[in-house]
Order: structure tokens, then C-alpha cells, then sequence
């Protein structure tokens, strides 16, 4: 049992980085197919989903761009539910197709927050993929279009996800014990 602990919370292993990877792999040839015409502006929302975002943007065949974007709306393991911009994005993206890359749809405020603040930016069209999403705890009326795993109402670490900004560098995806 390679259990993990942070702040005194224990965390104990969820997902394997090779089924991430794995997983990451296949997204990164649908999107590819999906945008075969197209060159996509790949949107990573900073600082959790750069490694996901890392991973599809090289498994993505094709012409493509990524830029990079922080929000922030977690203090702890809780949302907040205010997000706040704290690093803007700085390309014109009218016009273009936009495919935003997140760690994590929990709540969906952040993402829905995103969209509304890109689409006044006019782009062609908006995607969102996830690696992870908690179907249960959506309380938008967003639908990430590409989704690595869905996973229940828990706290997990790892891969990008944090737990006040530790974490994050762990191959594997670790969810809090109960
Ligand atoms: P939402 O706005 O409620 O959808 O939350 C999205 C953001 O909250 C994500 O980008 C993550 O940064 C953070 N978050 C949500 N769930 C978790 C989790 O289980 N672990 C770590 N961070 C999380
Ligand atoms: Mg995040």
C-alpha cells in the first residue's frame, strides 16, 4: 500500500500513470480526427492541467497551437466558487477554433466561467477536454467534450491536481482515503 500523506490527509492510489497515459494517447488521436481540417488553439488552464496538456497537445498529429491561461477557484480541498482570472490569455483567438484544456470539471464553474469569457473574444468554436470529471458534482450546464476519466464526488491528487499546491508532481493519481 504506497500511501501517500499531505497536510495530515492521507491519499492512497487511484489511477496508474501508464492508464493515463494510455488514455491520453487515444484522446489525442480523437482530437486529431475531429479537427483533421483544422488548426486548433489548444487553451491550457494553469496550474493543474499542464501535464495533461503536455501529453495531448504532442499526442495531437497535426498543425496546432497551445497558450496558456491560470484561473483559480480551490482553497483546500472545498471550491470556493469564485474564480478569479489571475493570467489573461495573449493571442487574438477570433475566429479560431479553441480547444480548452482542463485537469479537472468538478462544480463546472470554472470552465463555464472560461467559456463565456472566451466566446466575447468571438473564436469559431469552443471544446473542452478534461482529464478528469465528477459528473455528480456538476452544477452547470456544461458538458466537457473530451473526458480522460469520469469519477465520483471525491478529493484526488496527483498528475497535475493539487491539494494546496503539493502534490502535483506525483506520476499517479491518488484519491483521499475515507
Ligand atoms: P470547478 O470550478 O468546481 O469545476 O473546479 C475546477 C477546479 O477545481 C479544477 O480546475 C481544480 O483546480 C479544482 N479541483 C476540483 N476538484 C479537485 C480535486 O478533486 N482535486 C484537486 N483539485 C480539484
Ligand atoms: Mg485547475
Amino acid at each position: 500500500m504506497n500511501e501517500v500523506t499531505y497536510n495530515g490527509m492521507t491519499f492512497v492510489p487511484y489511477i496508474t500513470n501508464e492508464k493515463i497515459n494510455a488514455r491520453i494517447s487515444e484522446l489525442g488521436k480523437a482530437i486529431t480526427r475531429d479537427y483533421a481540417d483544422k488548426k486548433p488553439v489548444f487553451i491550457c488552464v494553469l496550474n493543474g492541467a499542464f501535464p495533461f496538456a503536455g501529453g495531448l497537445f504532442m499526442n495531437y498529429e497535426g498543425d496546432a497551437e497551445i497558450d496558456f491561461i491560470r484561473l483559480k477557484s480551490y482553497e483546500g480541498t472545498q471550491s470556493t466558487g469564485v474564480v478569479k482570472e489571475v493570467l489573461g490569455l495573449q493571442r487574438d483567438i477570433a475566429g479560431r477554433d479553441i480547444i480548452i484544456v482542463e485537469d479537472i470539471v468538478d462544480t463546472g464553474h470554472t470552465i463555464s466561467n472560461l467559456i463565456k469569457g472566451l466566446e466575447k473574444q468571438n473564436p469559431a468554436s469552443i471544446k473542452v477536454a478534461t482529464l478528469l470529471f465528477k459528473p455528480e458534482a456538476l452544477v452547470e450546464n456544461v458538458t466537457p467534450d473530451y473526458v480522460g476519466f469520469e469519477i465520483p464526488k471525491k478529493f484526488i491528487i496527483g498528475f497535475g491536481l493539487d491539494l494546496d499546491d503539493l502534490a502535483r508532481n506525483l506520476n499517479d493519481i491518488y484519491v483521499l482515503k475515507d
